[in-house]
């Protein structure tokens, strides 16, 4: 094992602690919490989908959010249910094929689907006839193979699952594995061997999947260096295509985000968690990987890192993705929708969103209409996330904002967090993790608003 790490490229710890503060994660622009519709009216959406989405021939991507879970990891954070009765999977699929109708009616078209990413929860809780079930209407309009994709869980993950899917279209799955040690298994309540990732890895890439992603987590309950080290030489024994390295985000606030299975103690502190990082992203390194974006690695010829290398890297509610197409439809319970003129999500509570639908109503409760200042800073802060740099002109917002932080901009740069020259910000190579708080700096919603319990911190 390697214990001497490489840390000639870390910033000081004062550094790390004082840019380590929450900060949102940039999924969207602007965040969740400062959406302007906190609750939607569904004529409004209707209109503006009507006008700006309707009949036109615009690629598409799918995202359904498929909720269930057989058991509940104390680390998570995601929209789930707890359930173990899989009687709950037709009527859901019934209830998510009668939304993508209503998106089709609206339309006023057939809706060709480019991509499809199935989410959760645990989309490996349905069983391989549901999700047959599910898909084939949604793609029966494509025009040629697209972009499909799917979150597994080791454990429940079967070989008929896979393949049904592998014959549907989908190319390319994650595995979750978060960390192979015991005792962090034990504290996150997600238990599942090494042996289990093995077989589910070979099982999809024997069937022909070209994008096999494993999904670890850093600053994890118990997790420490020698943890992360082991978890990442396993990792690398079966050579997954991509690896996402999460920093794991403690918000026990957040309610339903079952983050109660351990205590702060257990928890790494600051120092060691950035330690975690760097140490995982050393060997990764190492061994061939290409850092994508903030938190992704990938094999030089795997799609994320062709992406990023022609510049066409993208960031979605689904983290980074090579997906680039006009519009995100999000179906199923809590899912959100990516358009042009903004975001809206889905009914969060599945009982709920079950009986709007029911009603011939889109389950849509909130979101966001873009204004121009929007749009404009929301491809600045794409930029930034997915190419670590962004150019900017004399009298656009970004410059209102950098001369209005020009302070800030300052100690960023004497801190090693930025180079700013000839209308451009770049993010230096040790100030990587901490872009999230440039890009906190440029949005106007987040000024002012650095209260620690609104998301995550940094690293
Ligand atoms: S981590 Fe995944 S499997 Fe575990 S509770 Fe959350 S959504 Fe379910």
């Amino acid at each position: 094992m390697i214990f001497a790490g490489n840390n000639e490229n870390m910033l000081p710890k004062e550094i790390i602690k004082k840019y380590n503060i929450a900060s949102p994660r940039y999924t969207s622009y602007p965040t969740i919490l400062d959406w302007n519709r906190k609750s939607m009216n569904v004529e409004e959406f209707r209109a503006v989908f009507e006008a700006e989405e309707r009949g036109k021939n615009k690629t598409t991507s799918v995202y359904i959010h498929l909720p269930f879970c057989e058991s509940l990891c104390t680390f998570c954070g995601c929209h789930k249910h707890i359930t173990k009765r899989h009687s709950v999977e037709k009527p859901y699929v019934d209830t998510v094929l009668k939304e993508w109708e209503m998106y089709e009616q609206m339309n006023g078209a057939p809706i060709k689907v480019n991509e499809i990413h199935l989410g959760g929860g645990t989309p490996t809780f349905f069983s391989a006839q549901e999700l047959e079930r599910l898909i084939k209407p949604i793609v029966k309009n494509a025009e040629q193979e697209g972009l499909y994709s799917v979150e597994g869980h080791p454990n429940h993950t079967s070989k008929e699952q896979l393949k049904t899917l592998f014959n549907l279209g989908f190319k390319r799955v994650s595995f979750g594995v978060q960390d192979y040690s015991p005792e962090v298994q034990k504290a996150i309540n997600r238990i599942q061997s090494f042996d289990q990732v093995k077989q589910v890895t070979n099982i999809a890439r024997e069937l022909g999947y070209t994008t096999i992603s494993h999904d670890l987590v850093f600053g994890l309950p118990k997790q420490s260096l020698e943890n992360i080290i082991d978890t990442v030489q396993k990792t690398l024994i079966l050579k997954p295509d991509s690896i996402s390295l999460y920093s794991y985000a403690h918000v026990p606030w957040v309610k339903g985000t079952g983050q109660r299975g351990f205590s702060e103690e257990d928890l790494p502190s600051d120092k060691t968690k950035r330690k975690l990082y760097e140490k995982a992203k050393e060997l990764l390194l190492n061994a061939g990987y290409i850092e994508i974006g903030m938190d992704h690695f990938a094999l030089p010829e795997e799609q994320l890192a062709v992406a990023m290398k022609s510049g066409k890297l993208n960031r979605t509610f689904m983290g980074y993705t090579a997906s680039n197409t006009d519009r995100m439809i999000g179906l199923g319970a809590s899912a959100i929708s990516e358009y042009e003129f903004g975001y809206a999500q889905n009914e969060k509570n599945i009982k709920s969103y079950q009986e709007k639908i029911q009603n011939n109503d889109l389950p849509v409760v909130k979101g966001h209409i873009h204004s121009p200042a929007d749009r404009s800073l929301k491809r600045h802060i794409l930029n930034l996330m997915c190419n670590f740099e962004t150019q900017y002109c004399d009298k656009s917002i970004v410059n209102q904002q950098v001369n209005k932080f020009n302070e800030e901009f300052i100690t960023f740069e004497k801190d090693g967090i930025i180079e700013k020259r000839d209308g451009k910000i770049a993010i230096t190579e040790d100030g990587k993790p901490f872009v999230r708080n440039v890009c906190m700096t440029l949005d106007p919603y987040n000024n002012n608003k650095m209260e620690s319990n609104r998301f995550s911190k940094s690293v």
